[in-house]
């Protein structure tokens, strides 16, 4: 454990190896456990907030959970996290009205915003999304964090490039998944595919429960260290969001084009293969003409030859 800041490794992916630390609901253990452990690392994350139950009890899937304040969320901000909406209610999108998940967007947005927060990101309660929830995220956040089975797909090239920021893949990491070799071999997959790893964390514990979707503090400290040790970057969305707009030579646009900036990179991505397809159809036509040319210098050295 250490101070000092990562060493920055140089990829070849768009993102250069990125992690950004996610935690659901805003619960009381982000704040006790998993922001002085990050803290000691150097490290900042961001905390996705149910704003029904800021400060009150939630009635979780695995029992009833403190959540924090506003004065600890302010804290965490003040210190250089992000805060972002996990919705109102924690309700399944999916399964609701178009107006309802209006509501649920828009007022959570509001009410953190209300409170001096600046919000750039959403997360969908339980990962459920679809194309109405991004129509409805498009127009008042800039980035969607998704949610993937912690089991079914580790995908080292999730978030390579991003397919679409309002449905950014993450993945859940509990005590239950947790085994050393596979995120020891899927962060050195991000380092090389130079990608953006989106973790979601429910709750870092000291001891944890059985079936809980817990992840201990000596395991959290594991991962920390691993992502160290590869040179990856810990950011938050938000800060990833801005220095897309810069990488990609947008310089300082406004946070409103989010759709522009996707399509940009679709754009980037065509021309590219157009580039690869040109090159080919070039190396063909000069193959060719060598082939040709060296016919005819033959031709020319067996007459003088003769
Ligand atoms: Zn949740």
């Amino acid at each position: 454990m250490a101070n000092d800041k990562p060493p920055y490794r140089e990829s070849r992916g768009p993102f250069g190896g990125i992690v950004t630390f996610t935690f659901d609901e805003g619960r009381m253990s982000t704040y006790e456990v998993a922001y002085p452990i990050m803290k000691q690392w150097g490290y900042r994350g961001l905390v996705f907030v149910l704003t029904d139950f800021v400060g009150r009890v939630w009635q979780g899937i695995a029992g009833s959970v403190q959540l924090m304040g506003w004065n600890e969320l302010k804290q965490l901000e003040e210190d250089g996290w992000e805060v972002g909406s996990h919705t109102a209610s924690h309700g399944n999108l999916v399964a609701m009205s178009y107006a309802e998940i209006e509501k649920e967007l828009v007022s959570s947005k509001a009410i953190l915003e209300a409170h001096g927060h600046k919000i750039t990101a959403v997360s969908y309660p339980g990962g459920g999304v679809d194309a109405r929830v991004i129509e409805i995220a498009g127009r008042d956040y800039h980035m969607g964090r998704a949610a993937i089975s912690s089991t079914t797909r580790w995908d080292p090239f999730c978030n390579c490039q991003v397919e679409d920021i309002f449905q950014i893949d993450s993945i859940s990491l509990s005590e239950k998944v947790f085994t050393e070799e596979r995120l020891a071999e899927y962060l050195s997959a991000v380092v090389d595919t130079g990608a953006w790893a989106v973790f979601l964390i429910h709750d870092v514990v000291n001891r944890v429960s059985e079936g809980a979707d817990q992840l201990s503090t000596a395991n959290f400290e594991k991962l920390l260290g691993m992502v160290r040790d590869r040179g990856l970057r810990v950011m938050t969305m938000a800060e990833v969001y801005h220095e897309f707009h810069w990488s990609m030579g947008g310089g300082s646009k406004p946070l409103e084009d989010a759709h522009g900036y996707y399509n940009r990179v679709l754009r980037y991505r065509l021309g590219y293969i157009v580039l690869l397809a040109l090159r080919f159809r070039l190396l063909t036509k000069l193959g060719r003409k060598l082939t040709v040319g060296t016919r005819i210098g033959r031709a020319i050295l067996s007459n003088i030859s003769r």
